[in-house]
């Protein structure tokens, strides 16, 4: 593996006391009095978790963004910033997924100048300064609760862009596996395959030596496929519930890829759909993932058929080539049993769509560690996916 300095500074409270820690660790963070909420479309609503954290922030000047988009919108994250600015914010507490959390990084991370936040995202500007944030968890999957990473649409331009820096990672997130019990199956779903996802994306990587990381992404990965069908089945399931919620944190913390990066590919070819048909990130990456890992067999099997021992045992009497499908058959089919789309078609898209996709897909040029996709290999991927 490659040398590496690895630090994660948010901290971690996890279990069913969780949530009402909220007040004695935002007091770490700040002495100010001015807090923003930010949430998504209602959901924090329905379940009473908004009543519940109005009641713990008594005596703060509590502020509101409300209706922060699944694949979180550049339009609302303006909004934020404003907010934080016209009212002074000292701290902000995001509520909800993935989509809250990478859009209150930018309203964060913009906050403290007057750059465009799409300058961030775009890498034109850098962030210097940033508002402290800390996150309450209601969906888990993307990992964004303890990572430094954000995504963010822009429907001006149709891109869905990836950015980072180490001042956005959340100062700490509450998690309680019991905030998860009213989550449609479908979003309990896309949740474990975006989770899966980010092994599969650091599994392969372009390190030489990758022995821990190996154990770690493949246990990590066990756990989760044992424990997902039954999330789904017995939503109310505390240990399901508690096993994919850590799973999905320590799946993109930075613990699974120490001494390299992971490919990263796929995320890009599903941003690119996403950035157009506004799809759930797990759904177009249920469809994808499987045709990258039969495109990319082909031209690199080895490290697939440890993938397919590592993972599923596989029987060691079976050809390369048969050990190799058993193990994107084994991931597919466990998708598509939680639910999942298998093709492109399914939720819309068109055949002339693909090459602006593609277009889309290269704007920092051909991309991916483990393996460095071009224009033909990107458009092989998804017409397969079609
Ligand atoms: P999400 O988009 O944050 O949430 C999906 C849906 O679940 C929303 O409609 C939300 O409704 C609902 N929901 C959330 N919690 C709920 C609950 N407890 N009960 C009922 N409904 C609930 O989902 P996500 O998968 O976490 O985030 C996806 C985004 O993250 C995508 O934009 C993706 O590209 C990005 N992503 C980021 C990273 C990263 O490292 N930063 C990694 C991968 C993907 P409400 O809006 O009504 O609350
Ligand atoms: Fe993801």
């Amino acid at each position: 593996m490659n040398d590496f300095t690895f630090q994660n500074p948010t901290t971690l409270v996890f279990g069913k006391e969780s949530t009402d820690q909220l007040p004695q660790m935002i007091e770490k963070f700040t002495e100010g009095k001015n807090i923003l909420l930010t949430y998504g479309g209602g959901s924090i609503k329905k379940t009473g978790l908004y009543e519940r954290v109005i009641k713990l922030l008594e005596g703060y000047n509590v502020f509101e963004l409300a209706g922060i988009e699944p694949n979180p919108r550049l339009t609302t994250v303006k909004k934020g910033v404003q907010a934080v600015k016209d009212n002074n914010i000292d701290f902000i507490v995001a509520i909800g997924g993935g989509s809250v959390i990478d859009g209150t990084k930018l309203i964060s991370a913009a906050s403290t100048s007057d750059v465009d936040p799409w300058d961030i995202v775009t890498r034109k500007a850098t962030v210097e300064s940033a508002v402290p944030f800390g996150t309450i968890l209601t969906i888990s999957a993307t990992g964004s609760e303890m990572n430094s990473g954000s995504v963010i649409t822009n429907w001006e331009t149709n891109e869905k862009l990836g950015w980072g820096s180490p001042l956005v990672f959340p100062k700490f997130s509450l998690l309680n596996p019991e905030l998860l019990y009213t989550l449609p199956k479908n979003q309990t779903a896309n949740g474990i395959i975006d989770s899966m996802s980010h092994l599969l994306e650091q599994y392969f990587n372009e390190a030489s030596n990758t022995e821990i990381g190996d154990a770690m992404i493949s246990g990590v990965m066990k756990a989760i496929m044992k424990a997902g069908p039954v999330a789904i089945e017995q939503p109310d399931n505390y240990e399901a519930r508690e096993t994919t919620m850590l799973g999905a944190t320590v799946a993109l913390n930075g613990f699974m890829r120490l001494g390299y990066a992971g490919d990263w590919a796929t995320h890009n070819l599903e941003h690119a759909v996403s950035a157009i048909y506004d799809i759930p990130h797990g759904v177009g990456l249920a469809i994808i993932f499987p045709e990258w890992m039969r495109y990319v067999s082909k031209k690199s099997p080895e490290r697939f058929i440890k993938f397919a021992e590592d993972v599923f045992d596989v029987d060691s009497s079976l050809s390369d080539e048969e050990k190799i499908n058993f193990g994107i058959d084994a991931i597919s089919n466990f998708w598509t049993s939680l639910g999942a789309p298998t093709k492109l078609s399914e939720v819309g898209v068109k055949e002339e769509d693909l090459e602006v996709f593609a277009e889309k897909t290269l704007i920092y040029g051909p991309y991916g560690n483990f393996y460095k996709l071009q224009k033909e290999d990107i458009m092989a991927i998804y017409q397969a996916a079609l």
